[in-house]
Formats: structure tokens, C-alpha cells, sequence
């Protein structure tokens, strides 16, 4: 499968629609998701064309694995839900049919602000 340049993020990415800005930065994009799951219901986003996470840890560069990582520290800081200045959150990242995935471009939810519950439905 090859990367769609149609789909939101991407769209999001070059601001052809608008997006809740929570962080940017030369790797990475931060916004809220438009259909929050929780109190506070964040998406990270790497700059780079990568479908999904197995597209970028096969296709990303070191410095660009750094970078959304670091980004995901960032933004939890950022909105007060690291374990530094909150009371921690969880990252996810759907993969594939399997995994529930809808927008073909990487992003990890960061879910936060209240307990998130049994990992998984
Ligand atoms: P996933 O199912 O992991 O692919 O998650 C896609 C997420 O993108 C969902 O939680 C949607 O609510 C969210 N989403 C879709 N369109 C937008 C948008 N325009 N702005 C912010 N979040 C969006």
C-alpha cells in the first residue's frame, strides 16, 4: 500500500483544513482529535508520509523516530498529563484493518485527564 496524499492529516499537515493546535515542530504536528474519547484526547503526528508504524520504524530516520517520540513527551507535558506534572496518560497507535486504524498517516492518541480504563474493548 502506498501513501494517500488525500487522506485528513495529510490535508491538516499542508493546512488545507483547519486543525486545535496543540504543538509543532520541524518532526512532528499535535492537535486535538475531533471526536475525543476521553477528557483530553490528543493526536501526534510525524511530519513524514508513513502510513503506519511499521511504514516508519522500516522507513524513518533516526532523528525523525527521536523527534515524534520526544514530540509525545512534549505534548503530554504540554497539556499537563506526564507523569512530571500530571497523573500520566496512554499512547496508542492503531495498525492496520486489525488494529482499528482509519487515517492513513501515522498518529498516536494520547488519552489523559481522568483514568483511562481496561486497555483494550
Ligand atoms: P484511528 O482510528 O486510530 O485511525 O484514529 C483516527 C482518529 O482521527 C479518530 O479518533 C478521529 O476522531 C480522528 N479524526 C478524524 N478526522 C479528524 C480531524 N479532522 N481532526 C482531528 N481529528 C480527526
Amino acid at each position: 500500500m502506498s501513501y494517500d496524499n488525500n487522506n485528513i492529516f495529510a490535508k491538516i499537515l499542508r493546512e488545507e483544513i483547519p486543525c486545535k493546535k496543540i504543538y509543532e515542530d520541524k518532526y512532528v504536528l499535535s492537535f486535538y482529535d475531533i471526536n475525543p474519547q476521553k477528557k483530553i484526547h490528543a493526536l501526534v503526528i510525524p511530519k513524514g508520509k508513513y502510513i503506519d508504524l511499521d511504514d516508519f520504524i522500516s522507513n524513518a530516520s533516526t532523528d525523525e523516530i527521536t523527534g515524534l517520540l520526544t514530540g509525545i513527551k512534549i505534548v503530554a507535558k504540554k497539556l499537563n498529563i506526564s507523569t512530571e506534572n500530571g497523573k500520566g496518560y496512554r499512547a496508542l497507535t492503531n495498525v492496520g484493518e486489525n488494529g482499528g486504524q482509519e487515517v492513513p498517516h501515522l498518529h498516536f492518541h494520547l488519552f489523559g485527564g481522568e483514568k483511562i480504563g481496561k486497555m483494550v474493548e
